[in-house]
């Protein structure tokens, strides 16, 4: 197996004048899964064809194994990819399509291609498929078999390109499960390209986040949750996202509050926390999660502030409850409570689950 690095990898396209991949550094350890995450038009994919050998970059260099592989051709390099349209000859049965990259990339005799292929079609469950010609298959199908045929190669480097996208969603579950079983099987380090959050914060080890070609973070999916860098990875990872308002910084005294007088929002923070964080007299994005929201039906007097329910949504184990507060303010809350659309609720959080972004980096101030 092998550990895999990028060292300040960078792709320009059209004379530079489009930066798909601006300057990233990344290590995945030897066996590790890394999810690499972001918006459409983030660079993920280029990044992905530029580990495979698809794709040569513009400035920085691919590494496995401490080893420079920038100027290996892709055929030379020890990765397989499983793509979103599972790119299977469709003139070849199953089996011949499992076995084409052993045919290509080894000597090894016939018989011992199809005793690999049997045993890898066998634990992926699809051994009746082998005489079949794609084009017979559902795209669960399809896509096992895509994955069989890379696996069945014994790579070093495991690299997906958004591969359960074409699959309806029961199956996305199960298959994530199945991809994450056999990685961990064969011990294969792992590069898994998705635009789905929630994807990624299922599968990785760790999430790379990308935008505009940029790596925002990199950590391990509850880590990333619970502290994400900036505004724009806070509000990318979880679902529903967080909610953001715009409040100032206002001191009285000793006292220091978080308002927003538009929305009748004020937030004293405690003096630990006033200690503790630069706080400027500024605007900042104060960002809340939906669960960290409490909704109370009775108003006190003493809440953060006040809203009006505009719709609730049931989802079976919480609701979730849309209030009137721009840009749009969401709070999941406990089946119990449950008001009607126009009541006047009361809106709490508690201290340790804001974030404060600042106005001009989107930085967390944490
Ligand atoms: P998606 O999820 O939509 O596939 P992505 O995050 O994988 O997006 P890339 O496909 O890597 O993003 O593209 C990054 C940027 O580079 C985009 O602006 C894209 O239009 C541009 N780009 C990609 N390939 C080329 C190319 N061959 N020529 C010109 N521009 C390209």
């Amino acid at each position: 197996m092998a550990d895999v690095t990028l060292d300040g990898l960078r792709k320009e396209f059209d004379r530079g004048t489009i930066v798909a991949v601006d300057d990233i550094d990344l290590e995945i350890e030897d066996g590790e899964f890394v999810t690499v995450v972001g918006p459409s038009g983030c660079g993920k994919t280029t990044t992905l064809r530029m580990v495979a050998g698809l794709e040569e970059p513009t400035a920085g260099r691919v590494l496995f194994d401490g080893e420079d592989v920038t100027d290996i051709h892709a055929k030379d390099r020890p990765v397989a990819m499983v793509f979103q349209n599972y790119a299977l000859y469709p003139h070849k049965t199953v089996l011949e399509n499992m076995e084409f990259g052993l045919r290509m990339s080894t000597d090894m005799a016939k018989e011992e291609r199809h005793e690999r292929v049997r045993e890898m079609a066998e634990m992926m469950g699809i051994e009746e498929l082998l005489e079949d010609s794609p084009d017979e298959l559902s795209g669960g199908q399809k896509q096992r078999v895509a994955l069989g045929r890379a696996i069945v190669r014994e790579p070093e480097v495991f690299l997906f390109d958004e591969p359960l996208s074409n699959l309806d969603a029961k199956l996305r579950t199960e298959m994530r499960a199945e991809i994450q079983k056999l990685q961990k099987e064969f011990d294969v380090t792992a590069m898994y390209v998705t635009h789905d959050q929630e994807e990624a914060m299922t599968m990785g080890d760790r999430l790379a986040i990308l935008d505009g070609g940029k790596l925002q973070q990199v950590g391990e999916p509850t880590e990333v949750y619970e502290n994400p860098v900036n505004e724009f990875v806070a509000g990318f990872i979880g679902s529903p996202s967080m909610n953001f308002l715009e409040v100032t910084v206002e001191r009285d005294g000793s006292a220091v509050r978080l308002t927003n007088r538009d929305v009748g929002f004020e937030f004293e923070l405690s003096q630990e926390y006033v200690t503790g964080h630069e706080l400027a007299d500024t605007t900042y994005t104060l960002g809340v999660r939906p669960e960290n929201i409490d909704i109370s039906e009775r108003i006190t007097g003493e809440e953060t502030m006040t809203a009006t329910v505009e719709v609730v949504e049931p989802i079976g184990s919480d609701n979730y409850v849309h209030l009137d507060v721009t840009p749009d303010f969401l709070a999941r809350s406990d089946p119990s409570i449950r008001p009607e659309p126009d009541d006047e609720v009361g809106v709490d959080f508690r201290e340790a689950d804001i974030h404060l972004f600042h106005p001009e980096t989107g930085k967390d101030v944490f």
